[in-house]
């Protein structure tokens, strides 16, 4: 149905590919500009940005910490294990502590716990993640030069206003927003905009209809189209964004809601190590 493709920035190369990757070496960038070679940052147990930092410090020969949400005592998820193997160091706090995690007084904090060392808020959601993230719009441009319709899943909005920055107004971006009810992303993209001073930014749109039941929930549908799609096109996805955006576009170039003639490009964000959070997808 429909003419879709994807791009898949799951497949790369890396220990953790996806777009946490290209979020994150803008700030490598950075961080070896001031000569710091620790990063530190924060994310829950199941978490791709924590995942991407410990691999591509592993890669690069940097110091990692991640400082994850939830009990002291709990065992280790998977994606923790991998991290602590590519050597980041993880430090559990409190669920209370972690709320903290952007007031300045915290940071200082913690800047000064591992200092000399570079804070990355979780997610990779600043400057230099939006920049990094310009590098998928070169990657849209070499695999599809005639794809003009670009989708994407949106968690924090940093991804797409990268690509959306990195591409002009001969495009349409789509972001499929994971969170029920986040109202102010598009208010998050528009300040992500402005911090990059993008001279052409192509124009986009968030859809807020696709969360399947709110952030890392999954509904009975979207678990029977992922195992559906993964069985026909052999392509693994994830249920917290890659799942629904696919999901997304099936439903509504089904329902005619959306043309089938008008090619799509849809970007696999990767984030595959959850999968393993997700005992039904293992089978
Ligand atoms: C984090 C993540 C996203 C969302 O990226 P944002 O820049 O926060 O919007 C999308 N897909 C995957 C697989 C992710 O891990």
């Amino acid at each position: 149905m429909g003419k879709v493709s994807l791009l898949r920035l799951d497949s790369g190369g890396g220990l953790a590919p996806g777009n946490k990757y290209f979020k994150l070496i803008g700030n490598l960038a950075e961080a070896k500009r001031n000569g710091v070679n620790r990063l530190v940052s924060f994310g829950g147990a199941w978490s791709n940005h924590l995942h991407a930092l410990a691999a591509v410090g592993a890669e690069q020969g940097l110091a990692t910490v991640g400082i994850i949400r939830g009990d002291e005592d709990a065992a280790d998820t998977a994606m923790i294990a991998d991290a602590r193997a590519w050597g980041m160091q993880i430090v559990r706090v409190s669920r209370t502590e972690y709320r903290r995690r952007l007031e300045p007084a915290y940071l200082a904090d913690v800047q000064q716990r591992f200092a000399p060392c570079m804070v990355v808020p979780e997610g990779g959601s600043n400057r230099a993640g939006v920049r990094g993230c310009a590098a998928i719009a070169d990657l849209v441009r070499t695999h599809s030069p005639a794809a003009r319709h670009i989708l994407l899943p949106v968690g924090t909005g940093t991804t797409l206003a990268g690509l959306a920055a990195g591409l002009d107004s001969t495009y349409e971006v789509t972001g499929i927003a994971a969170l029920k009810g986040a109202v102010d992303l598009e208010h998050r993209v528009e300040q992500a905009l402005a911090a990059v001073a993008a001279n052409t930014v192509a124009p986009w749109r968030i859809l807020h209809e696709d969360h399947c039941g709110g952030f890392a929930r999954t509904s009975a549908e979207l678990r029977a189209f992922m195992l559906e799609f993964e069985a026909v096109q052999g392509i693994p996805l994830e249920p917290v964004y890659t799942g629904k955006l696919l999901y997304a576009i099936y439903r509504r170039l089904r329902s005619g809601q959306w043309r089938t003639d008008i090619p799509l490009l849809a970007i696999h964000t990767g984030g595959l190590q959850g999968r393993r959070g997700y005992p039904w997808l293992e089978g």
